[in-house]
């Protein structure tokens, strides 16, 4: 039986090793849910926001309010706008790094950021 140690042991460790690899990624993964709001308009930046405090946000310009954002249990959702389409409200919330969702009638861009660090990253770009 002892001749048995070998392809099968090899086999098991990679697919160990697999597993442990796969727990570390969704750990990660739920490590990296969005921590900051940046709010764009018109490639300009508007205002960064905490996802983790809830507020409601008014982009407006020249008094004009465009969107209306909520910040709510860590998501942010466009709650009004003034654009036709309307798209951006019927946009579902979004809470991790690197979603988003586009106005583009207004060209308002809310962006969720991961830690302070990425955003420092992304500005050195
Ligand atoms: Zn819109």
């Amino acid at each position: 039986m002892e001749r048995r140690f070998g392809r099968n042991d090899v086999l098991l460790l990679v697919i160990l090793a697999g597993l442990c690899i796969g727990g570390m990624v969704l750990v990660h993964r739920s490590m990296t849910s969005g921590s900051l709001v940046q709010v764009m308009i018109d490639g300009e930046l508007y205002g960064t926001y905490d996802l983790r405090e809830e507020q409601t946000i008014s982009v407006e310009t020249d008094g004009i309010i465009l969107n209306v954002i909520q910040i709510r249990d860590g998501q942010a959702q466009m709650t009004e706008a003034d654009c036709p389409d309307q798209l951006c409200v019927h946009h579902a919330a979004i809470g991790r790094s690197g979603e988003s969702i586009i106005c583009l009638p207004n060209r308002v861009v809310v962006t969720v950021l991961g830690t302070k660090e990425s955003e420092y990253d992304a500005l050195a770009r």
